[in-house]
């Protein structure tokens, strides 16, 4: 059906079942919904593009991929629709089906267990109308290539283009800056800043990581917060294990610390992704070398990924920094408070400093402190801002989180 002036919405619907798709769609129009549906992924996918839908309806289960998949690929194109998830699997599964489409980024409206009311269909459309309706995505094909992110890439490399943002962190117990997590930032022409996630992965595969750590590191050095008159503060640097491979990087990094007069006990590597190195012993072995020369070590996004217990059983961490994924959901998820008391009690048997980072609100911030957890960052306590900020950044009261 073809979209026409005084439709409430767009709404597409993937389902193999075809008679619950066309009944969800009779549904719809009557609710003066344009809709279509198909059986089949791929022709989704390419209606997602060219019809721009306002709301999206996908199945779990599908005849030849699975809704995830989909729903993956649909945060990879940008879809900008209301994503309401369908299904007759149990509960569960919708639920983490449901957390993966929010944690890629996608608008979730809501979640239907197959079979459901008219009613639910139709509230759940109610609370999504679209205040602007999308426009059509571009098609893969014309969106901007990898080749030229990666010129582009090589070229601010060059031309030493990238900077630093600090973001403060506390102690949990009497809200005092301890440090910053400094955090790596491409400024554009137009003063807008491209996120890490948007060029350290490219940097990783494209041999670039090890040239972009040093210069990403040579600037937060040079323009620490705080420095030298709080001299306590320590400052938190991300390590790709792919630095290993940049067998000069240990000495380049003790020099650069001297330089700039900084003791490698303020300096916290923090390390993500440690199992994806192919070669266990040089990553044991490199990170005991770090730790010898006086380096903390932090075991990064711990609970997602690749981190894990025997990571940290085996290598020489210090710290250990809880992911933000489940920080974030500690007020509105009893998994994830069950989570994070039992991370906080495994890194103290452990002698770590536990650090909490994804904390957002008060709620968050007062349930670590009642587990004893030694350090929070997150937006409800600074956001990542520019050294100047940083250094006037006048601290954190706790009687805002009360
Ligand atoms: P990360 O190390 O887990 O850093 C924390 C990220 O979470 C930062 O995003 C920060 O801005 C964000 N964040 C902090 N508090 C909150 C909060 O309360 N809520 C939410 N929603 N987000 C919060 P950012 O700066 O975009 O960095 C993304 C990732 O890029 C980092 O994740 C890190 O893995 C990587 N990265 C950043 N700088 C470097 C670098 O110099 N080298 C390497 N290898 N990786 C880097
Ligand atoms: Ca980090
Ligand atoms: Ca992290």
């Amino acid at each position: 059906m073809t979209e026409q002036v005084g439709y409430s919405g767009r709404l597409l619907v993937l389902d193999d079942e075809s008679d619950v798709a066309s009944t969800i769609c009779m549904m719809a129009e009557k609710a003066s919904y344009a809709t279509a549906h198909t059986d089949d992924a791929d022709i989704f996918l390419d209606k997602v593009v060219s019809w721009a839908p306002t709301h999206v309806m996908v199945d779990l289960q599908l005849a030849d991929r699975d809704g995830v998949e989909v729903v993956h690929r649909l945060a990879k194109m940008g879809c900008k629709a209301a994503v309401i998830i369908i299904s007759g699997l149990g509960q569960r599964i919708i639920d983490s089906s449901a957390r993966a489409a929010t944690e890629n980024g996608l608008w979730l409206l809501g979640t239907l267990h197959k079979p459901f009311l008219r009613a639910e269909l139709m509230d759940l459309l109610a609370a999504g109308a679209p205040k602007k309706w999308p426009q059509r995505l571009l098609p893969l094909a014309v969106r901007p290539q990898r080749q030229i992110l990666k010129d582009q890439l090589a070229q601010a490399l060059r031309a030493n283009a990238f900077t630093v943002y600090f973001q403060p962190k506390i102690a949990c117990h009497n809200g005092k800056l301890v440090g910053f997590e400094c955090l790596a930032r491409w400024p554009q022409a137009d003063g807008s800043m491209i996120p890490p996630d948007q060029f350290i992965g490219l940097a990783e595969q494209t041999g670039m990581i090890n040239e972009l750590t040093r210069q990403v590191y040579q600037f937060a050095l040079a323009n620490l917060p705080g420095r030298p008159a709080n001299a306590e503060l320590k400052f938190a640097l991300n390590l790709s294990p792919i630095n290993f491979t940049d067998e000069t990087f240990p000495r380049w990094l003790l020099d650069q610390c001297r330089d700039h007069e900084v003791a490698p006990s303020q300096i916290i590597l923090e390390l993500t992704e440690t199992a994806s190195l192919d070669n266990p012993l040089a990553l044991l072995e490199n990170l005991t070398q770090f730790r010898i020369r006086g380096f903390h070590l932090s075991i990064d996004d711990f609970g997602v990924g690749y981190s894990s217990l025997i990571q940290l059983a085996r290598l020489p961490f210090s710290e250990l920094k809880i992911d933000q994924m489940f920080v974030k959901s500690l007020a509105s998820s009893e998994e994830s408070r069950k989570i994070v008391t039992a991370m906080v009690g495994l890194g103290h048997s452990l002698d770590l400093n536990v650090v909490a980072e994804g904390v957002e609100d008060p709620y968050a911030l007062d349930f670590l402190r009642g587990l004893g957890c030694n350090e929070a960052q997150g937006y409800f306590i600074g956001r990542p801002i520019d050294s100047r900020a940083a250094t006037a950044w006048n601290g954190f009261s706790l009687e805002r989180s009360e």
